[in-house]
């Protein structure tokens, strides 16, 4: 059957519950995206679909993530492309509400603040980022809950259907943050992560991407060379000897170099210095970001021994 467009909340609701009720449903999946999907949208949506009966995606410029106007007016929007590509994937619904439908009073009063944990990394250039994108995740987790709608379906008898939201490891922060909220606030929900996805010489797939020329599109790859490059220190228990990574990176000119660290997956503090030196034993997330022409690009491994 073919992908389905919804703009408000009541729609979504009504269905979603349709849908369950049709499939006989007992799960229901949801993915949030601010849209331009690329191929690492659509493996989150594949996921989804792979493990659930229904999946809604959504598609959403937040306004209250972005820092400067300029950055959420150039932010690429193709919502018919984004379409093709989720209905390819197997999603049965696209959520895409405009900001009045998500933010009816204006800018929320009360929102999600993101702690301690939102303020480094990512948080530290981008003040207020995390606020602004756990209070849309919020939301959009409960817009996504399924059942809300249901009626004389049995469910009430078997229980809620299954509820997961796929977030990439792409944004490695976002996802720690948004675990961190659904276990601190005791949402009803799974959160599902999704590797990244990466081109063929490597580069993390990402909506800014299309903004680098080809020469900084070849300086970027250095990123994931670096990351690579302490991947296979880690694999080989070898020490991480970060500087050397990092000397790397900075021998790239068109590379501007603002963090490269390699932290705790869950809390994102920097593992121990003696972690980096002695040969490499453990769990650790080894994670970047760097200004690269116009764009911003951020990317990260996992480390394990
Ligand atoms: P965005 O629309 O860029 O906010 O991203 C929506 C979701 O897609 C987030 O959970 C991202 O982490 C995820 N995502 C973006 N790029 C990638 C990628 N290259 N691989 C896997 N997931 C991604």
């Amino acid at each position: 059957m073919a992908i389905q467009l919804v703009t408000t909340a009541a729609q979504l609701r009504a269905e979603s519950a349709r849908l369950l009720t049709r499939k006989r449903g007992t799960s229901q999946g949801l993915v949030p995206t601010m849209g331009a999907l690329h191929e690492g949208h659509a493996q989150l949506a594949r996921t989804a679909v792979a493990q659930n009966d229904v999946v809604v995606a959504s598609v959403f410029v937040n306004p209250l993530q972005f820092g400067e106007a300029a950055d959420l007016e150039r932010y690429p929007r193709t919502l018919e492309a984004d379409m093709a590509l989720l209905d390819a994937a197997g999603v049965d619904l696209v959520f895409a509400p405009s900001a009045e439908e998500v933010y009816p009073g204006g800018e929320p009063l009360v929102r999600i603040t993101a702690g301690p944990l939102g303020g480094k990394w990512e948080g530290a250039s981008r003040p207020g980022h995390f606020d602004g994108a756990l209070t849309v995740v919020a939301k959009l987790l409960h817009y996504g809950l399924p059942g809300a709608g249901l009626s004389g379906t049995g469910h009430s008898d078997a229980g809620l259907p299954a509820y997961r939201a796929y977030f990439g490891q792409k944004d490695a922060q976002q996802l720690a943050l948004v675990q961190r909220m659904v276990e601190d606030l005791n949402f009803p929900v799974e959160i599902v992560p999704v590797p990244i996805v990466r081109t063929e010489d490597g580069l993390a797939l990402s909506s800014r991407n299309r903004f680098l020329s080809d020469e900084e599109r070849q300086a970027a790859l250095v990123l994931s060379r670096a990351l690579r490059l302490l991947e296979a220190r880690a694999g080989a228990h070898e020490p991480l000897d970060l500087e050397s990574a990092q000397a790397l990176v900075e021998s790239e000119p068109l590379v501007d170099l603002d963090y490269f660290d390699v932290v705790d997956p869950r809390t994102l503090e920097p593992l121990a210095e003696n972690c980096r030196q002695t040969p490499f034993r453990g769990e650790g997330l080894a994670i970047i970001a760097a200004r690269v022409g116009p764009v911003r690009l951020i990317d990260n491994v996992p480390l394990d021994s």
